[in-house]
């Protein structure tokens, strides 16, 4: 990834003070790119911990570059970690939220850590400081906070992707910020001014609202190829030669095309289930965006019937193998994952399961990974005695596994690829049992 060319001042030559509450995926990578840039960044969290490591330049996400940008910046001396919030926003131009926005039992969206943050930031602000919103909140909640705290409050809602965090910040597609006083607008347009990309100016509303759209929009598209991967299937038709059919149409695109065991991670299971209640909640019934979440939970379930079509038995007695924990590749991320929806499913049925994942060393490294599960050292280990081979992220690693050494290690050889990244000759001329999706 090429980092952008930063020996133009910003600001027309002044450096801004940003302080980060809430230093997880967004705000670390924020506070850690915006330094990047030439600020002076400050990143503030409730953990302890976090914040301890992090001042030791020790970064527990895995994005490329990330380590080196932080440690880069702790040299300079140009970028802090604290748990001293109130005295970081005491020095801040700029004070960025970037909490955690989560689901609440009812579907709608949480918005009491934006809320409790704020009312405590309150009384340390600057009276000049402008407040950012980051976290993906609920239409209005940038207002509401505006009159809360009586500073500009603009809402510049973040796109960075789990796995491309920095490359994305430095090469975004656009920016988005949404203000109700546009001098507070151009103040933040000027603290990404070494970017190039464009801008989207929108009042608070809008630039909130289009988060959600873009969200909900995305995973419809993957329910919606997930659907017509199923109908390949049924007529006999190929779901690798149907993307290539149809995304060569720029009005369709050729990204976000591919099938999987159904969409997960941080962010599309929250914020679709938020788009319906923020439609329920203005009288419309968003039917289709109700069926692309339905449609995303169907797919679980084929993920289910293909396993026990693979083992051809009842599954309570199977030891299945499950590669790739996180919600895609090239993250740590657990949160929402389809392949722990599908380890609970495959537990639920008394199956023994055996599985392994780059990021995942043990059981302990995350309170999401379920008790009953083994954890294996290699994809090669997890296969030993195994009945069902099943792909669930789509590692790198993954698609140079070797069949044929994986043959000898399995009791069965059926194989279930939800991501289409092995190489089905190779398997089939190895005699597996291969389902794939769509294929
Ligand atoms: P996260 O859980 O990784 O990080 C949130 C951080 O906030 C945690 O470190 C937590 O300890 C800290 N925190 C909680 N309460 C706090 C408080 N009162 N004061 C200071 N720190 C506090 O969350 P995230 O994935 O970075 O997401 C943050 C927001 O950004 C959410 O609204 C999310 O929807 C949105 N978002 C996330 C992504 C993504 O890929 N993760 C992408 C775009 C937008």
């Amino acid at each position: 990834m090429i980092l952008p060319n930063v020996t133009k001042m910003c600001n027309n030559g002044t450096v801004a003070r940003i302080t980060i509450i809430g230093t997880g995926y967004v705000g670390l990578t924020t506070g850690v790119c915006l330094n990047y840039l030439g600020h002076d960044v400050i990143c503030t969290d409730v953990n302890w911990n976090k914040i301890i490591n992090l001042s030791k330049g020790r970064v527990s996400i895995h994005e490329d570059q990330l380590h080196e940008l932080v440690n880069e910046g702790i040299s300079k001396k140009t970028l802090s970690f604290t748990n001293d919030i109130d005295g970081a926003v005491a020095l801040a131009d700029f004070v960025f939220l970037c909490l955690p926005t989560p689901e609440k039992p009812d579907g709608s969206a949480d918005m009491s850590y934006i809320e409790t943050a704020s009312k405590d930031i309150k009384e340390h602000l600057n009276p000049d400081a402008v407040v950012v919103i980051k976290s993906t909140v609920l239409v209005g909640t940038s207002q509401s906070v505006e009159e809360l705290l009586g500073n500009s409050v603009v809402s510049n809602p973040e796109f960075l992707r789990e796995g491309t965090a920095v490359s994305d910040f430095f090469h975004p597609d656009r920016i988005v910020i949404g203000a109700s006083n546009m001098n507070a607008a151009h103040a933040v347009a000027l603290l990404y001014d070494k970017l190039d990309t464009e801008f989207v100016f929108s009042n608070t509303r809008t630039a909130e609202l289009i988060k959600y759209t873009s969200n909900a929009f995305l995973a419809t598209k993957l329910s919606f190829m997930n659907a017509m991967a199923l109908i390949c299937e049924r007529v006999g038709a190929d779901v690798d030669d149907l993307i290539e059919g149809i995304g060569h149409d720029p009005r369709i695109g050729n990204m976000f095309l591919q099938p999987s065991p159904a969409w997960g991670g941080s962010c599309f299971p929250k914020d679709t289930k938020a788009l319906l209640s923020i439609a329920k909640d203005c009288n419309y019934d968003f039917k289709l965006l109700q069926a692309a979440i339905d449609t995303n939970d169907e797919q679980i379930k084929q993920v289910i019937s293909k396993i026990e079509m693979a083992h051809g038995d009842a599954l309570c007695d199977a030891t299945v193998t499950i590669l790739g924990l996180t919600f895609k590749a090239n993250t740590d991320d657990l949160r929402q994952s389809p392949a722990l929806r599908i380890v609970d499913k495959l537990l639920e049925l008394g199956v023994k399961v055996r599985a392994w994942d780059p990021t995942v060393e043990d059981k302990t490294d995350s309170e999401l990974i379920p008790e009953g599960i083994e954890i294996c050292v290699s994809p090669l280990v997890a296969s030993m005695g195994a009945d069902v081979l099943v792909i669930t992220t789509e590692w790198y690693e993954l698609t140079k596994l070797d069949a044929s050494e994986v043959a000898q290690l399995m009791k069965k050889k059926a194989v279930v690829d939800t991501r289409n990244i092995l190489p089905v000759d190779k398997w089939l001329d190895e005699d597996f049992d291969y389902q794939g999706i769509g294929r």
